[in-house]
């Protein structure tokens, strides 16, 4: 299994064609032309500014956290809490499944 605090590295913020939202994917995506975001859509390019917080995707996050990721780094001093994010962002839901 992989460190705690690597763990925060797998994952880099992107943005997809027609959706203003950010996405997640693999570090790698950049190398590899087979990624797609955790939500599976086709990576535009990586997103420069710190918004997941706000414009962060639900799918996107709730993958990572399910898949033990519960955070990554946005940028140079910014970690991205996911497992406050779903939270948060699943008791604004109307239903849970
Ligand atoms: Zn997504």
């Amino acid at each position: 299994m992989t460190d705690v605090v690597d763990v925060f590295d797998i994952l880099r913020p992107v943005l997809v064609r027609g959706d203003a939202g950010v996405h997640l994917a693999p570090l790698d995506w950049a190398e590899r032309k087979d990624i797609d975001t955790l939500c599976g859509l086709p990576i535009a390019r990586a997103s420069l500014r710190a918004t997941f917080e706000r414009d962060g995707c639900l799918t996107c996050a709730r993958r990572a956290v399910g898949t033990g990721i519960s955070a990554f780094r946005e940028g140079p001093r910014v970690v991205v809490n996911l497992m406050r994010f779903v939270d948060d962002r699943g008791l604004q839901a109307p239903r849970r499944r």
